[in-house]
């Protein structure tokens, strides 16, 4: 059996799904920022790395270049869901697929339909003061430059997505771990067994078969079950026909 049936096998046999959606999902859906190509662009053009734009200091300090990065290079570059995500929302309303944790900030499992989507840094969509809690759109964060400021209190309208060097919210941790615990299979795309996401959650699941389906082999692949290589929005439909 080929790994691509075998993985196709165990996804037809399982009966809760969980999936972990790594950064490597976005690639071809026309978001730039975890491209490798676009983080040595945005060095060579504002000096800085995207994980030192999108920490907690440079955004009190620097808030007006934040939001022109912010806009310009992540509003603008948010891309659409394809093949990965409507297989996503596909298993999900077939009740094979229980939920979904995704570390992307670009809320496209949710944009592709899916219901039940745990996205631990938050999303470009959630926007909200931190002083009086109204809540603003993308198009609200789009439209104001150079910095959005709230209607009523004139604070400064934080997007709610976690920045280098900021906790993910307990109350993420806790839907995400009861999620993988309730878990039989384990589907883990865009991303290897030793990544941050992966290390995370795996040590919550109970379930029998981790699969993994990423863009490059890894050596970490050998610690799942069953092993797909190559491009991702070939691979879904096939393994989940
Ligand atoms: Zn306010």
């Amino acid at each position: 059996m080929s790994s691509l049936e075998y993985v196709k096998k165990v996804l037809a046999d399982a009966e809760r799904v969980v999936c972990l959606v790594g950064r490597g999902t976005t690639f071809q859906t026309g978001c730039q920022l975890y491209d490798g190509d676009f983080e040595y662009e945005i060095e060579s053009r504002y000096g800085l790395s995207v994980e030192e734009i999108f920490s907690e200091s440079y955004y009190n300090n620097r808030t007006r270049e934040f939001f022109e990065f912010y806009r310009e290079e992540v509003l603008k570059h948010c891309g659409e869901p394809n093949a990965v995500y409507q297989t996503l929302a596909r298993m999900e309303q077939d009740g094979k697929l229980i939920g979904i944790i995704s570390r992307s900030i670009f809320g496209l499992c949710g944009r592709a339909g899916c219901k039940n989507v745990v996205d631990i840094h938050g999303t470009i969509f959630e926007n909200s003061c931190p002083r009086c809690g109204r809540k603003y759109d993308y198009h609200y964060i789009l439209d104001h430059k150079p910095i959005p400021y709230c209607e009523n209190c004139r604070a400064v309208v934080r997007p709610q997505i976690v920045l280098t060097g900021e906790m993910v919210s307990n109350d993420k941790v806790t839907r995400a771990t009861e999620l993988v615990s309730r878990a039989d299979v384990l589907l883990i795309l865009g991303s290897t067994m030793q990544s941050y996401l992966t290390k995370s959650f795996i040590k919550y699941f109970n379930g029998s078969k981790v699969l993994l389906v990423n863009w490059a082999e890894h050596y970490s692949d050998v610690k799942a079950d069953g092993v797909c290589i190559g491009n991702l929005p070939e691979i879904l439909p096939k393994i989940y026909p």
